[in-house]
């Protein structure tokens, strides 16, 4: 166990709802430190989120996981000492590029799906409820890391959740409606996902409403599309993969297409090697 004396904080690596994360140096080591605000959490009635965080990164070990090594916490804070990822995540790479090249999303798509089906085929299967291009860091090597657990739980055979967890735009209808769910909301994501790397913009609210609308009129309109599933692809998508995004983004989630069948789509077929 560490304390904030023995460590060296060096650049801020990133930013979301909950947290702060730095590089860090640890005897002599580069990690990377999420820094969660106890006072931010509990505002947000999540107190709870950071324990279940940490539990659940604990138990995982898979390549494609960002790996967790520590944690302390103080008075005001909860520390997170995490493998540290050189590279940048989707987000970043989309904004930069605005979309993915077909080979690249091949490739990285492939890997985001394994690593779903490691985490929905444990035995307790965990649901990350938060997937989405900020939480999926990319290395050097174009090897995906699946990063921030802070939404994720576990289920239970039988069991469905209820809470209202996530961000609007990745949010499966069932979600949305307050049905109980369970680990297809993050096969609803992973279609999500997909038509975003290779639009450039998110099925649900297209670039000029992302520009245009105020917040409130944006939930709105996101909404009222993902009830209908109101897909809007533009002219330029792959013809494949916009048969992958329909078999996904279905309205029931029994409909949608299982993990394992989602990596044997032709779309995911014809993937050139990438040079490592
Ligand atoms: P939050 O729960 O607040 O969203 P995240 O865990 O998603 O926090 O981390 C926020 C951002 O920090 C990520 O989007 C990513 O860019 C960066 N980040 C997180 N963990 C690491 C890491 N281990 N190495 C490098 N960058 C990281
Ligand atoms: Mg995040
Ligand atoms: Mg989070």
């Amino acid at each position: 166990i560490v304390s904030l004396d023995e460590i060296t904080q060096q650049e801020m690596l990133g930013k979301g709802q909950f947290g702060v994360v730095y590089r860090i140096l640890y005897q002599g080591q580069t990690y990377a430190m999420k820094q969660i605000v106890k006072q931010t959490l509990i505002r947000h009635g999540k107190i709870n989120s950071a324990v279940l965080e940490l539990k659940i990164m604990y138990q995982l070990d898979h390549e494609n996981i960002m790996k967790l090594i520590t944690h302390f916490e103080d008075e005001n804070n909860v520390y997170l000492i995490l493998e540290y990822i050189d590279g940048s995540n989707l987000y970043d790479i989309l904004k930069r590029d605005t979309r993915l090249q077909e080979t690249y999303a091949i490739h990285y798509y492939r890997q985001i799906v394994s690593t779903l089906i490691y985490l929905h085929s444990r035995p307790t299967p965990i649901l990350h409820r938060d997937i989405k291009p900020e939480n999926i860091l990319i290395t050097k090597n174009n090897a995906i890391k699946l990063a921030d657990f802070g939404s994720a739980n576990s289920l239970a055979k039988d069991e469905l959740r209820f809470t209202f967890e996530g961000t609007y735009l990745f949010m499966a209808p069932e979600i949305y409606l307050n049905k109980g769910y369970t680990q297809c909301v993050d096969i609803w994501s992973l279609g999500v996902l997909l038509f975003e790397i290779l639009a450039g913009h998110s099925p649900f609210l297209n670039k000029e409403e992302e520009n245009s609308l105020m917040t409130h009129e944006k939930q709105t309109v996101i909404r009222e599309n993902v009830l209908n599933v109101r897909i809007r692809f533009p002219d330029t998508f792959p013809p494949l993969a916009r048969d992958l995004v329909r078999k996904i983004l279905r309205l029931e989630p029994q409909d949608r297409l299982r993990l394992e069948e989602v990596l044997k789509h032709p779309w995911l077929q014809n993937a050139e090697v990438l040079e490592q």
